[in-house]
């Protein structure tokens, strides 16, 4: 809806607009109109709404500024009388900046011009007002260079061509015989000022405006015309921003921080933003334009006295030097630095959030040019919030809702030093599969990460992809990286649940096995070579970048235990170990809602039993080797019940197809066949028999054990003996049996009939009992599309999203790597949907499937145990549908938990 306003003023002690305006009047419009409300000096202005940029877009240049005229004259007028001035006066010129603004900011995508309003006449009134000819033509030039730019067109014409006014100012250093612009004299700067507009002249055929009116205007038109330039557009699509917004335009009078001794500009944090310690801090410069603070030519000053001896100690500074040289505002400028104090105090007091604040000193006077919510590390997220809970300045819910859960992963994982990372060598980028800083030496098998690691060494394993076959490897590694494979893999799926670093599918990276090499590009990384990866921005980093441990500091429990007050839904872990359990259990989890038996088959010796298994020709030969199996996988489901004492366990029976346990590269095969006492032609013609075109949707999940159901009978026996095995110590198992993969009601039907027989046979045998839950996931469209008839076989569903989504989209999950990130990039998808839940499609499998099912069984137990248990949004749409519970691996529980508590709040 369009309004009668479109120009609001600011300054002077009064505004217009307000911070909840930010639509209509941007984030900067509206925070400096509402910094002018508490009484906060920020230089007088106006802002042109949004809305007048959309009729800009639709209508056209002259229905927008017809519409404006007036106000824009009456805004003038507005700065004209606050700050004395007037527009193009030779005694007392006004001069602006003309800034976009939209709702969020896009930093450096629009167009600003700064000076305007300044002319033949109006440069003598600057440099008698300030004292400082070189400064008032050193301003002229910068302007009519801007606008040149910005306005009038004046770019280079290809990316190999020089800017037409640099090109310019070269030659008159030249002249000169001097390196840098600072060295050129007033005249040399008249001068320039005259070339400029010859060329101006040259290319428009126009002169150059003199009338600060037409320079106004063309200044607006230009930003409004900027909405729309092509870094914007790729701007918004690449952050979702919408094309229909708009910019609003700034108009505000210019401040100098350059005018001399007495002047300065800085930035500043009402916090520490990287620690979120309560402490203000920030940088300046005396003398200089805001852009030399964060250019890094001069080194910038401490704001406080004591962030400056902080400063010096690290810079090794001595205490006289830095007095000298580097003293902080603090002591240069004590009652400007006061009236700071006050200011961000209020500031903070006012919005509540810590601030990030830019300022300019001029003359001794002090301006605010914009304040807004500070952007901070995870670590400084939660202190800020939790201390400012504590102070009383904001309340529970406004807390929670404040931490941004995925941000908690940066407080979980060991981190890179950041001064290291600073000098590091990237060669490669894959996608941050598992969160965490991991360094160590590269090798590119398995078995051998192992052998390297009992040695003593750091070691990162490198391979194409893995498989389950590379499990301990993984483990003895302390990160993994692989050239194919999505956020689902098998490497980034068990290296999240092992809460190890690991950075997936880095494309440009050819492994050699044979030679045991990786190279990027022309560069060669050898076995033994050190390598870095951080799994948190997938970057792959030659050498070795030093690691810190994360801290845990009391704000995280405060935070978890604020959760705990909030959630309503559950959050279980995917765990397949008693360490990872306990693990998960520090960090709240309250069950396990998915252990994948198939990782305990490769530990030790029972692999060789599994592969007995698996070679046995007949039912009895099968039994032999699964009798084998039994004791250890009933002592692994032992530790787990004790790590999860008095909370439920949901074991999830045989999944992978057969083929991943028996190996495929001829040495480990020939190795086999030695320990097994047969010929290597048998273990060949055998792999080869299990091979499948298509193994995802082959022989796998219950089909293997509805074919095979001694492997469901020994799998339930080991786990109910366990759970009276604990119940005889003391120990409260409560164990819930899954079965993997179903599609129809018969074939959950069967292995429910296999599992309640076993569990009454053990039963007897032992004269003992324990309750125990009988369950299935739900992976298949088909199980969710029909989810009320398998509910009156199953006591639980867990929806197992990485195979739904696998199915539902028909994208393979071990093949998508290939176009997903091209699906995503170009807007085909919005996000990658096995790591980000898939609402619209297969969200309603899930909603449908869980009302489905609880229309036949009222108290059916809901929960979900792929990926996205662990992604915020997803785990936010788990609690809308109703779910008891997520489940997620170990190091995401925490994020998971945020989330549920977030979710209760935000939909109650
Ligand atoms: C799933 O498919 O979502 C799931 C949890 O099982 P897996 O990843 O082991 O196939
Ligand atoms: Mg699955």
């Amino acid at each position: 809806m369009s309004s009668n306003k479109h120009v609001y003023v600011f300054g002077g002690g009064k505004a217009d607009g307000r911070a909840d305006m930010k639509n209509l009047l941007g984030g900067k419009g509206a925070n400096l109109a509402e910094m002018s409300n508490i009484d906060i000096p920020v230089p007088p202005g106006f802002t042109i709404t949004t809305e007048v940029c959309t009729m800009y877009t639709e209508k056209g240049r002259d229905q927008a500024i017809k519409t404006i005229k007036k106000e824009v004259e009456e805004g003038v007028k507005h700065i004209e009388k606050t700050m004395d001035v007037r527009f193009g006066d030779m005694k007392n010129p006004l001069l602006v900046s003309v800034r976009s603004g939209a709702r969020i900011s896009m930093p450096g995508m629009m167009d600003t011009v700064l000076n305007l309003g300044l002319n033949e006449d109006a440069v003598k009134g600057l440099a008698e007002k300030s004292g400082n000819e070189r400064f008032a033509w050193d301003s002229y030039r910068r302007f009519v260079q801007m606008y040149g730019d910005v306005v009038l067109g004046m770019k280079p014409e290809s990316k190999d061509d020089i800017d037409p006014f640099e090109k310019i100012i070269d030659e008159a250093k030249e002249k000169r015989g001097v390196k840098n612009d600072t060295e050129l004299t007033v005249d040399d700067l008249k001068d320039l000022v005259v070339r400029f507009k010859e060329a101006v002249k040259k290319y428009t055929g126009k002169d150059f405006p003199a009338d600060p009116w037409e320079q106004l205007w063309g200044a607006i038109e230009a930003v409004f015309g900027s909405w729309n330039n092509d870094r914007a557009i790729v701007y918004r699509k690449l952050n979702d921003i919408p094309h229909e917004w708009g910019t609003a335009v700034n108009v505000q009078a210019m401040v100098y921080g350059n005018m001399g001794d007495n002047s300065a500009t800085g930035v500043a944090f009402t916090r520490d933003a990287a620690t979120g310690e309560n402490i203000f801090n920030g940088e300046y410069l005396i003398n200089a334009q805001g852009e030399d603070v964060v250019a890094g030519i001069r080194t910038p000053q401490q704001i406080t006295l004591e962030g400056s001896t902080r400063w010096a100690k690290l810079a090794g500074v001595d205490e006289s030097e830095r007095k000298a040289s580097f003293p902080s505002l603090e002591e240069s400028m004590p009652a400007v630095f006061k009236e700071l104090i006050a200011v961000e105090e209020k500031l903070e007091d006012h919005y509540k959030d810590m601030q990030d604040l830019e300022f300019t000193i001029q003359d001794g006077r002090l301006w605010l040019l914009q304040t807004r919510t500070g952007k901070r590390t995870g670590a400084a997220m939660v202190r800020i919030a939790m201390e400012m809970l504590d102070e009383g300045s904001i309340d529970e819910k406004t807390a929670l809702l404040r931490v941004e859960p995925n941000k908690l992963n940066e407080l979980l994982h060991p981190v890179f030093d950041t001064d290291a990372l600073a000098e590091a060598n990237v060669v490669a980028k894959g996608l941050p599969a598992s969160p965490g800083a991991a360094t160590g030496r590269a090798v590119f098998f398995a078995d051998e990460a192992e052998e390297w690691k009992a040695r003593g060494e750091e070691v990162v394993l490198v391979r194409i992809e893995t498989s389950p076959e590379d499990l301990a490897g993984m483990n003895a590694a302390n990160g993994i990286l692989t050239a194919r494979g999505g956020m689902t893999s098998h490497a980034a799926v068990v290296a999240r649940g092992m809460g190890k670093c690991c950075v997936s599918g880095a494309g440009t990276i050819v492994i050699d096995y044979k030679k045991r090499t990786m190279t990027v590009e022309n560069q060669v990384i050898k076995e033994g070579d050190w390598l870095s990866l951080n799994g948190t921005t997938g970057e792959v980093i030659e050498g070795k970048v030093d690691t810190k441990d994360p801290e845990l500091s009391g704000n995280f429990g405060q935070l978890m235990d604020l959760c705990n007050k909030y959630t309503k839904m559950g959050v279980r872990t995917n765990a397949d170990t008693p360490h990872d359990s306990i693990v998960a259990r520090e960090f709240g989890a309250q069950g396990i809602g998915l252990c994948r038996t198939e990782h305990m088959f490769f530990e030790g010796e029972r692999i060789r039993a599994v592969r007995e298994m698996i070679l046995a020709d007949d039912v009895e030969g099968r039994r032999e080797a699964l009798a084998k199996i039994l004791p250890m996988q009933r002592e692994d489901f032992e530790g787990i019940f004790e790590a999860m004492n008095g909370l439920p366990v949901t074991v999830r029976l045989l999944d992978p197809p057969l083929h991943e346990f028996v190996p495929h590269e001829e040495k480990n095969q020939k190795e086999m066949a030695d320990q097994m006492g047969i010929s290597v032609e048998k273990i060949k013609a055998k792999v080869d028999s299990l091979a499948e075109f298509n193994p995802m949707l082959g022989h796998r999940g219950c089909r293997l054990g509805n074919t095979y159901p001694e492997i469901t009978e020994m799998q339930t026996r080991a786990i109910i003996e366990a759970a009276l095995n604990c119940k005889a110590r003391g120990i409260d198992a409560r164990p819930e049996i899954m079965v993997p993969l179903i599609g129809t009601r018969e074939e959950l039907v069967r292995q429910e009939r296999i599992i309640r027989e076993t569990v009454q046979k053990v039963f007897d045998e032992k004269s003992a009992s324990i309750e125990y839950l009988v369950g299935t996931m739900i992976e298949i469209p088909r199980a969710a599309l029909t989810a009320d008839k398998v509910a009156e076989v199953a006591e639980f569903f867990s929806f197992g999203t990485n195979d739904l989504t696998q199915m539902t989209f028909g994208y393979s999950r071990d093949d998508a790597g290939k176009f997903l990130p091209f699906y995503v990039d170009n807007g085909i998808l919005p996000a990658d949907p096995f790591q980000v839940l898939d609402q619209t499609g297969v969200g309603q499998l899930v909603e449908m499937g869980t009302q489905r099912g609880r229309s036949t069984r009222s108290d059916l137990k809901v929960g979900i145990c792929g990926e996205h248990g662990g992604e915020p949004n997803s785990v936010k749409f788990c609690h809308k549908v109703g779910m008891n519970y997520v489940s997620c691996s170990p190091y995401r529980v925490p994020i998971a938990r945020l989330a549920a508590a977030q979710a209760a709040i935000e939909q109650g």
